[in-house]
């Protein structure tokens, strides 16, 4: 396998809890949970072992800006911007809305680290970053263009290497679940069973996308990461497992879903979900074990990809506790 550049980061291993008092609540599966709200950037999260690798990268290139998109309560945003902030680069920020009245949460975050931010809606996203990227490049910043989500074949690098972490910690389990969205995540986790050859199945709970779109790009991102790692291995669709039956609503409107696994979490584990991703993906586990899609002797692996910062998001004031 090609060795590639990446800087350390992150605070490696992450924790592996059993979640005993949900487990024996529930009468199911044995729950444990991959503590990756603990990457310690900046409140962590799974963007922190992305950034790894696609900082390194941008350093390797002699980058001195990075640039990156996403909503106004981006977490993947708020980790560039402090990895930027650590690694003395500049950051430029293309976050959807407009600007709000009181800066809160992420976007509060992203304003100490910094981050120079534009707003735009979010048809005209994609532009707005190609155009400031330019703009960026003319006036001589040499801007690194981070991917949406941190999801590229760099980016999902984090979580190929995060796969063996988790056998060096233990291969055991039967099932990973964890929010999938951009896809780098788990085509990173899919590459890294993959190569490392760990057994578990691993599922996405789609945040945002139907099915075959998420599945689609899954796929499309693992070859890439095959490709960059000069691997020759193949990954087929079918080992691509995606539940989108939770994101109905659309992405960031919480649900009695969300609200029942951050109560749950929070009342039986003193563990904190986010309202957006890991609440989401959550809600999608227990009301699967309500439903006995797993054997009782199953081991579930919740995989905690963080965004708890979004607890305190402006738009969630007041709705969050059931
Ligand atoms: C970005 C994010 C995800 C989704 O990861 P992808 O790699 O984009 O699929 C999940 N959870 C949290 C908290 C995130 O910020």
């Amino acid at each position: 396998m090609k060795s590639l550049p990446r800087e350390q980061i992150a605070h490696l291993p992450t924790k592996i809890e059993p979640l005993k008092n949900l487990t024996e609540a529930l009468n199911g599966p044995k729950i444990y949970v991959k503590r990756d709200d603990q990457t310690g950037l900046a409140f962590g999260g799974n963007k922190t072992r992305k950034l790894e690798f696609l900082v390194a990268e941008a350093k390797k290139q002699g980058k001195r800006t990075l640039i990156t998109t996403g909503a106004l309560q981006s977490n993947h945003c708020r980790q560039t911007a402090a990895a930027a902030a650590r690694f003395g680069f500049d950051c430029i920020l293309i976050l959807t809305g407009s600007e709000p009245q009181f800066p809160s949460a992420n976007y509060l975050l992203d304003q100490l680290f910094g981050a120079e931010v534009v707003f735009t809606d979010r048809r005209k996203r994609d532009d707005r970053l190609k155009e400031e990227y330019e703009k960026a490049i003319i006036a001589g910043r040499n801007p690194y263009l981070v991917p949406y989500g941190g999801s590229n074949s760099t980016g999902a690098m984090g979580y190929v290497f995060a796969i063996q972490e988790l056998i060096s910690q233990s291969g055991d389990f039967d099932w990973i679940i964890f929010p999938s969205s951009s896809g780098g995540t788990q085509a990173g986790m899919v590459v890294g069973a993959k190569v490392f050859d760990l057994q578990t199945k691993i599922l996405g709970i789609s945040v945002d996308e139907d099915e075959e779109v998420l599945r689609d790009r899954v796929k499309l991102l693992a070859e890439e990461v095959i490709h960059q790692l000069e691997l020759n291995v193949e990954i087929k669709s079918c080992e691509i497992l995606v539940n989108a039956a939770y994101c109905l609503a659309g992405y960031g409107v919480l649900t009695k879903n969300e609200l029942i696994s951050i109560n749950a979490f929070a009342k039986e584990e003193g563990l904190l979900l986010d309202p957006v991703y890991t609440g989401r993906a959550a809600g999608g586990m227990l009301d699967l074990i309500n439903k006995g899609f797993f054997k009782r002797t199953d081991k579930v692996l919740f995989w905690h990809t963080g965004g708890t910062p979004g607890l305190f998001a402006e738009q969630f004031r007041g709705i969050i506790r059931e």
